[in-house]
Formats: C-alpha cells, sequence, structure tokens
C-alpha cells in the first residue's frame, strides 16, 4: 500500500536498516521470521513541499489500517506507525522517514540523482550489515541496494563500521557493535576493532562519566543500549567483549569484569531463579523485581561507593534503583555486623523486615558467606511467615483494636517464628 502510494506521487520507498539485515541473514533458513520493527525510508522529491512524504505515507497506511497509532515528529520529518496488539504479532512498529538529502528541482528518475539520495542516507548509519536497502517501489522494485559490502559482511560474519569516525560521532554505536556480534555470533573487523580502541582512547566517554556535564541525549541512548544488552540472553558473553574491548569505561572508567564481579553476576541469576520460584511456591507477589535491572545495580556495586549514586543517576536508572546504591555501603555495614549475632528467627526478621529483596540480594553477594546464608534463609523461609491468628482472630476473641493489637501480633510472630507455639490451639493458649 505504502508503495503504490509512493509510486503514484512520483517518489522511492525503501525498506532498510534491521529488516533488510534479517531478512538477508534467513534466506534459506527454516521457520518463520518475524519483524516488530520496520524502518522505510522515502525520497526522490522534486518539490520542496515533498520533504513530508514519510508522513503523507503514513496516513494512508492509517487510513486503511484504523487500529494503528500514528505518531509525527515534525523535527525529523518522520512518522511511526504503532500496533499495540497486532494480530499475529504482539507489537509492530512502522517508521517512515523522509529522506533528509535536499530535494531535486526535477525529476529524480535520474538513478545517479536518486543514488546518492539514498546512499548518504545509509551512509550515516552504523555498521555495514545494518546499511543496505531494499527497493519497494518500481522501476527495479525488490533491487537490493548494498553500497558498502554489507552482503558480503554478512556472508563473513563479520561486524564491520561504514568510517573511521563513526564512534567518535556516536559512541552508542560500540555498545550496538557488540550487541550484534554477540547475537549472531559474529566477529568484530580488525579495523573496526581499531576504530573503537582509538574512540576510546581519545576519551569519547568522558563527555557521559566526567562530573556537571550534561549530555542527556547520549545518556539516554547508552542507557537503552546498556538495557539491550543486559536484558538479552547472551549478556554474559556481551559485557565480557566490552571488557576486553575497554568499553564498560563508558559506565565508569574503574569498572573491569574481574574474577569476583563475574563470580557475584553468576551467583546473582541463581539468586533470582530460586527466589522468585520460592515466591511462587508460597503463592506470594514477588518485588518488582527485573533481572536486567539488578545485574546493572551489581556492576554499580562494584564500583567503590563514592561513585555508584553518580553513575547510577548518569544512567537514569529508577529511583528505587539509585536510592540502593546510594544506600548500599551502609545497609551492608550494618548487616554484617548484626546479622552474625542474630540465632533465633524472630531477630533475624526483626533486622532484615525494613530491607526489600533487591536490596538483600546485593547485599547478601557482597556479604561473608554466613551473612549470605542467613539472608538467603530470611528471603526464603522467613520473610513471608505470618503470625498463626490475625487481627480478625483477635477480634473475635473479644479483643478491642487498640494500640496493644499490633503488640499482640508482634509477640504472636515472634512466637510463630521461633517454634514456641506450631499451630492455632497453641496460639490461643500462648495468648491466653
Ligand atoms: P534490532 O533487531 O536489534 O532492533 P535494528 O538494526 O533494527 O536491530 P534499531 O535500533 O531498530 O536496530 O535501528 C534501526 C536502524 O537504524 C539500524 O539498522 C541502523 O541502520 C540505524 N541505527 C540505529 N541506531 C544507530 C546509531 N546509533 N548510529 C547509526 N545508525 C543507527
Amino acid at each position: 500500500i505504502a508503495s503504490q502510494a509512493a509510486e503514484k506521487r512520483g517518489w522511492h520507498l525503501y525498506l532498510v536498516g534491521g529488516a533488510v539485515r534479517d531478512l538477508l541473514l534467513a534466506e534459506g533458513q527454516t521457520g518463520t521470521l518475524m519483524i516488530n520493527d520496520i524502518d522505510l525510508v522515502v525520497d526522490g522529491f522534486h518539490q520542496a513541499a515533498d520533504v513530508g512524504a514519510g508522513v503523507e505515507l503514513a496516513k494512508v497506511l492509517q487510513e486503511v489500517y484504523q487500529n494503528a497509532r500514528l505518531e509525527i515528529h515534525g523535527a525529523f520529518q518522520t512518522a511511526a506507525l504503532l500496533w499495540h496488539k497486532h494480530p499475529e504479532l504482539n507489537s509492530l512498529w512502522v517508521d517512515i522517514a523522509t529522506s533528509r538529502t535536499e530535494f531535486y528541482p526535477y525529476p529524480a528518475a535520474n538513478p545517479e540523482v536518486e543514488a546518492s539520495s539514498i546512499r548518504q542516507d545509509l551512509y550515516r548509519r552504523d555498521f555495514t550489515i545494518n546499511a543496505m536497502a531494499l527497493r519497494l517501489t518500481s522501476p527495479r522494485s525488490g533491487e537490493l541496494l548494498d553500497f558498502f559490502g554489507g552482503l558480503l559482511d554478512l556472508q563473513a560474519k563479520e561486524i564491520r563500521v561504514l568510517h573511521p569516525n563513526s564512534f567518535i560521532e556516536d559512541p552508542t554505536r560500540i555498545y550496538r557493535g557488540v550487541r550484534f556480534a554477540v547475537r549472531f555470533g559474529f566477529a568484530i573487523e580488525q579495523r573496526t576493532k581499531e576504530y573503537i580502541n582509538y574512540a576510546i582512547n581519545s576519551g569519547v566517554y568522558d563527555r557521559t562519566t566526567q562530573e556537571n556535564v550534561k549530555t542527556p541525549a547520549l545518556q539516554t541512548r547508552l542507557k537503552t543500549e546498556l538495557k539491550h544488552i543486559v536484558e538479552a540472553p547472551y549478556w554474559q558473553s556481551a559485557l565480557q567483549l566490552l571488557d576486553d574491548l575497554g568499553a564498560l569505561q563508558c559506565i565508569h572508567p574503574t569498572l573491569k569484569l574481574d574474577i569476583y564481579i563475574l563470580r557475584e553476576l553468576r551467583l546473582l541469576e541463581k539468586l533470582i531463579i530460586i527466589y522468585l520460584r520460592s515466591c511462587e511456591k508460597q503463592q506470594i507477589l514477588h518485588p518488582f523485581l527485573h533481572p536486567w535491572q539488578m545485574r546493572l545495580e551489581l556492576l554499580i556495586a562494584h564500583l567503590e561507593p563514592q561513585y555508584r549514586t553518580k553513575v547510577a543517576k548518569n544512567l537514569q536508572l529508577a529511583d528505587d534503583s539509585i536510592n540502593r546504591l546510594k544506600k548500599l555501603a551502609e545497609m551492608q555495614t550494618e548487616v554484617i555486623s548484626l546479622l552474625p549475632s542474630c540465632e533465633l528467627p524472630s531477630q533475624i526478621v526483626h533486622l532484615l523486615k525494613k530491607y526489600d529483596a533487591p536490596t538483600l540480594m546485593l547485599v547478601a553477594l557482597k556479604s561473608p558467606r554466613q551473612v549470605r546464608r542467613k539472608i538467603w534463609y530470611y528471603l526464603t523461609n522467613l520473610a513471608n511467615v505470618q503470625p498463626l491468628l490475625n487481627g480478625n482472630d483477635l477480634k473475635q476473641l473479644g479483643y478491642k483494636p487498640s494500640p496493644i493489637f499490633k503488640q499482640i501480633l508482634d509477640d504472636l510472630l515472634t512466637a510463630t517464628l521461633d517454634g514456641t507455639i506450631k499451630d492455632e490451639s497453641e496460639a490461643r493458649e500462648f495468648l491466653a
């Protein structure tokens, strides 16, 4: 529909970026390829008014697909159509960008002019494998436009950047390169590695880690890329590759993946799984716990305490993460000094109940084994124990609601936790 509408207006429409790469990668493979994100570029204009071409095509599509939401990003003349509940895919995005090249004051049927416009658009992209276009309009519809050797790089399984300054222009591309390399099992091409190295050594990340330097747009994009990495199934290999390239410096210049942090990260995975299972078994809702967020917090917790809050804010983590990291050192000191002397379950509960599960996991990972075990026992066995009688039972037993109510319930909980009372009848005796 979009390409017919473009043809009618004398424009050219291309499928670009990740969808072209994924289609080429899927060639000859069995199974279904799901593409949730479709990037289109329209160009070939002959009048200034055509700069809104992307928006116009998106509106044509929306007339046909009325259940799609239309978003227009004026400054860049791009339009996005979004299906939140697409019948076959969970969600579907179609972005239509108007090629930002100036219009040509004559019909752009001239292939050289046309090629130079889409070529420039593709040249602004990150890697050769992401810089190919598939023409959707005739003549020559279905033709692959591959100016930079993307297809050869796909075949050779290599991530190659388009120009030497690419990483200086946009350091998030280092993260993207790592993500694509690990996700597809590709190697980062040797020159590209050298450019990454050069960019990092020339202080490209200083912009994001220095005090008082505000580059929120870059930080937002870095956070998005980092989140993609730490939430992907291949996060361990990706972090390792980032570290090998020296790119973890983007989080903080002192951050390195040493054997301790690697061990903690592995242990964290186990703890999260066991914890979530134990919540399920006890049929309790676990507190909001995103494994990717925990992984990032653990990386930041590996830094000296004085850097943690600033790094968490730079990465625009959620307020609960920032607060946790801010108070972590203090909480850890308290737990490590007081928990060893807590022998009774009620004493453990009394000390730990003011902390949420993610906090306790971070503290546990950074504590000696004996402390870790007690925290663990608390999280999986004690945290959700309820007194054997509740407020309603007390009322039925003739107690009037009063401040002493809470004290009685606390005493009942202590007795329940420590095994002094084992069932309801013992609880009633206990009250008497
Ligand atoms: P994925 O399958 O992970 O979504 P993708 O290639 O579609 O991969 P997007 O982030 O959706 O990734 O980006 C779409 C396209 O936009 C990319 O293929 C690339 O051509 C271009 N692009 C995205 N980010 C950058 C960047 N930082 N620098 C240059 N080009 C970029």
